[in-house]
């Protein structure tokens, strides 16, 4: 059977690397022209100011080279200097509050974020782990070959960091058009995910594609009645410059929606269990 968005005797690419000297920079950017009259706009402003900071770090080289589990830390005391004086006040001030001398505390925080049973109580610390997550994760990431990482066709978590993805994109043009890779969430990594197919249980027959009325843009969500789940679906078609994390914030109104007709995630954003 050939698989939709498969042409025959052609074979995608398996794994497809982030580029961390430019992947935070394009993010701030389309963040910034999704910002403007969006109900969730001082988020998203928020999102792009620590984008740049992001950028800023994945993209020089490290002087002394580490795992990411011992990067992150690191990366999150230069985040805090490079955001300090930056930020509007209560996002300053959530700054402030993370226990910044406690690695434990530290490390507990990223463990549930990575598993996504943050706790009431993170949620104001979450955005700015989650980003030191990502720069030390995305920097790993960008520096392995894509030929070395195994990923079947059907992998719902990240070949690289195990992490969930936050969206399947339809890319458009180039050798990749038409087909569906999921974009990780932490390290942005992204690997072949068939189209026909639920990313959760494989059922090809009760999938439905979802969308808000009156909203335009990349974002679909795509549902499925066999297992009651769902994943949202960016189309590149749409908007070649989309950026999975941003436009699935953007696009947080289809989440309310499927969410309401009893559809449980399968994806997840670092940075929207704080937006609402
Ligand atoms: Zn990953
Ligand atoms: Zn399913």
């Amino acid at each position: 059977m050939t698989a939709a968005g498969l042409q025959p005797g052609r074979s995608p690419a398996p794994v497809r690397l982030p580029d961390p000297a430019i992947l935070f920079r394009r993010r701030a950017d389309r963040l910034r022209r999704l910002a403007p009259g969006h109900p969730l706009s001082a988020w998203l402003e928020f999102v792009a100011l620590l984008s740049e900071a992001q950028h800023a770090l994945a993209a020089a080289p490290l002087s002394a080279p580490a795992t990411p589990e011992a990067q992150w830390r690191r990366d999150l005391d230069s985040l805090r200097d490079r955001l300090r004086g930056a930020l509007p006040t209560p996002a300053a001030e959530a700054l402030d509050s993370l226990p910044w001398t406690d690695a434990d505390a530290l490390d507990g925080l990223a463990a549930r974020l990575t598993t996504g049973t943050l706790l009431p109580d993170d949620l104001t610390a979450a955005p700015f782990v989650a980003g030191a997550l990502q720069v030390a994760w995305t920097r790993h990431a960008g520096g392995l070959k894509a030929s070395d990482i195994a990923a079947p066709a059907t992998a719902v978590t990240c070949p690289v960091c195990g992490g969930a993805p936050v969206a399947g994109v339809i890319h458009a043009g180039s050798d990749v058009s038409g087909l569906r890779y999921l974009h990780c969430g932490l390290c942005h990594t992204a690997w072949h995910h068939v189209r026909s197919a639920c990313v959760a249980c494989g059922e090809g027959n009760r999938i439905g594609l979802r969308t808000v009325e009156g909203m335009d843009g990349p974002a679909r969500a795509e549902t499925c009645d066999a297992c009651g789940s769902h994943l949202k679906l960016l189309l590149a078609e749409k908007a070649p410059d989309l950026d999975p994390i941003a436009d699935d914030l953007a696009s947080f109104a289809l989440d309310v929606l499927v969410g309401d007709g009893g559809y449980a995630p399968i994806g997840r954003n670092p940075f929207l269990a704080q937006a609402g």
